[in-house]
């Protein structure tokens, strides 16, 4: 059994930036998800619904709101997220704004005794990677069925290996979440070869079909049990 009173360990990393995203009543103006990695910032066009667009940029954590006006917000989104020849980003009312920071966190075991962790109870991912409600549901999965087995037999082998069987999967999403994150902001402290590195990078990941699946297995999920 899980000895109560044993002492949980912590792995906890900050990024030195935040996101400042926006919930806009205007049509999706492109069909897929856009990353930019931006001189002025990482940026994301993302959407809701036919009306409903998602839309972040890069800012400090002590970003102050009152300083960005509607008008700010769309002019940095439109400088960022702008292709020559391409169509304009699709302007709406902005229904909500706020500020986001980054981090990545880790708790071991994700339980204390009697008491089961799941979701970002447990782990939380930057939002790059798209990972946090993903990682949540796949903990509720294990649980749920390790729970059904100890009330319908008793079995307890199901709740022992619960934390083991998640944490080898939120590891792979934090390394994904991590590395999305590095691969696509700005970071203050970064030299001109990191911003070079980046850029080989991304050359890398739109011109090799090898790093491409890479990504693309990351980005969608890994199976439940690797
Ligand atoms: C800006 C942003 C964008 C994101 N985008 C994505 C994405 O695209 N894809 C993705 O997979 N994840 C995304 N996430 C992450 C995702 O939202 C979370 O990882 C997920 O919601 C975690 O689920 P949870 O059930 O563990 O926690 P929560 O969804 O936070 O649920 C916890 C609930 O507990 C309630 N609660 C808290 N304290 C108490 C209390 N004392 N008593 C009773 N109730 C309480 C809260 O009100 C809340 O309803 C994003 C997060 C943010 C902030």
């Amino acid at each position: 059994m899980y000895p109560i009173g044993r002492v949980n360990d912590i792995f906890e990393k900050t990024y030195p930036f935040a996101w400042l995203g926006i919930l806009a009543e205007a049509a999706p103006s492109w069909e897929e998800l856009i990353y930019a990695n931006h001189e002025n910032g990482f940026a994301l066009f993302s959407m809701r619904s036919p009306k409903i667009t998602r839309l972040y940029l890069q800012c400090r954590p002590d970003e102050d709101l009152s300083k960005w006006s509607d008008d700010r917000v769309w002019e940095n989104l439109e400088k960022r997220l702008s292709f020559p020849g391409d169509k304009a980003i699709q302007r709406g009312k902005i229904l909500q704004k706020s500020v986001t920071t980054m981090r990545s966190f880790v708790v071991e075991p994700m339980r204390y005794g009697r008491l089961f962790l799941a979701g970002d109870a447990a782990h939380v991912v930057p939002p790059t990677g798209a990972k946090g409600m993903n990682l949540a549901v796949g903990d509720v999965w294990l649980l749920a069925q390790a729970l059904a087995t100890f009330y319908a037999k008793g079995h307890t082998d199901l709740l022992e290996s619960y934390s083991d069987r998640c944490l080898r999967r939120v590891w792979k999403a934090q390394r994904f979440s991590w590395w999305m994150t590095s691969l696509l902001h700005r970071f203050d402290q970064n030299d001109a070869f990191e911003y070079r590195r980046q850029l080989a990078e991304l050359d890398y990941l739109t011109t090799s079909r090898a790093a491409a699946t890479v990504l693309a297995e990351n980005y969608v999920g890994l199976p439940w049990h690797s």
